[in-house]
């Protein structure tokens, strides 16, 4: 094997806010290099200004940006690690009354834009030597349930292609992480799910005395890119204690 190259840097999608950007703040507090991509520039300049990552402002479902992403990043001495976090929920509507925008937009982001990213990436990685390809998926890409169907479907999608990464990469000793989170509280991701009703997104918090944060997600990632590169911890379920499946969530005083 040729030698590893460039062993601590890192593309993060997803950066301008949530689990992201915090999992860009975990990256530079280890040291790393990191290259945070989202679409609004001025949430990444200000990451920038903050963290010292760079920042590349790009739509990861257009073939052109993901090329001109591809393009600064090799410029800049290219990644070991590519973090596919972009992604989110549209709607939370049985399949009876679901949008068909909603179904577009889920899958174009989460299962498209990811493909588009790993596979724009993926000679650089193996040419690295230890090349790792961490995906966040959700505990609704590993079971089912009522008003998910839409974003149930995205995320097993997201589920098996990681998998399937997996398979195809080890011959070129590239590893592939999943991560599977449960409830964050996050600032945005229930508040577009839901059109942008403050109120019912309060609600999906309420009475949650501790649902994970985005920190605590970032602390995971963290760990699984920076462990020894043969460990591969192939699938992390996470939730908070309150939440032990999808279906029971433990709400206090409401
Ligand atoms: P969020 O706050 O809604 O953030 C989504 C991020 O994706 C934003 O930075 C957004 O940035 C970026 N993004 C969306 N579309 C994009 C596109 N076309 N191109 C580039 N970037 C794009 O979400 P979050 O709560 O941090 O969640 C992050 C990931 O974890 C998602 O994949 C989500 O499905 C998953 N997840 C979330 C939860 C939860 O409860 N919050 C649980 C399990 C899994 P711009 O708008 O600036 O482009």
């Amino acid at each position: 094997m040729s030698e590893v190259a460039n062993k601590n840097a890192a593309l993060v999608t997803g950066a301008s806010t949530g689990i992201g950007e915090a999992t860009v703040r975990a990256l530079r507090q280890e040291g790393w290099t990191v290259f945070a991509v989202a679409r609004r520039e001025e949430r990444l300049a200000a990451l920038e200004a903050e963290t010292g990552a760079v920042g590349i402002p790009a739509d990861i479902t257009e073939d052109a940006d993901v090329e001109r992403l591809l393009a600064d990043v090799t410029a800049a001495g290219g990644i070991s690690t590519l973090v596919n976090i972009a992604g989110g929920a549209r709607g939370a509507d049985p399949i009876a009354q679901t949008r068909t925008g909603d179904w577009e937009w889920m899958y174009r982001v989460n299962v498209i834009g990811t493909m588009k990213l790993t596979r724009a990436f993926l000679p650089m990685l193996r040419e690295n030597g230890e090349g790792t390809v961490l995906n966040l998926t959700s505990t609704a890409g590993l079971a089912a349930y009522e008003g998910g169907a839409g974003y149930n479907a995205a995320k097993f999608a997201q589920h098996a292609m990681t998998a399937a990464l997996r398979l195809e990469e080890a011959e070129h000793n590239v590893r592939v992480i999943e991560v599977a989170p449960g409830l964050v509280h996050t600032e945005e991701f229930a508040l577009n799910r839901l059109g942008g009703n403050q109120e019912a997104a309060a609600k999906i918090y309420q009475g949650v005395e501790k649902p994970l944060t985005a920190g605590d997600v970032a602390d995971v990632i963290r760990y699984a890119v920076t462990a020894p590169h043969h460990v591969n911890l192939d699938q992390i379920v996470i939730r908070p204690v309150a939440q032990p499946a999808n279906h029971k969530l433990i709400r206090k005083n409401v």
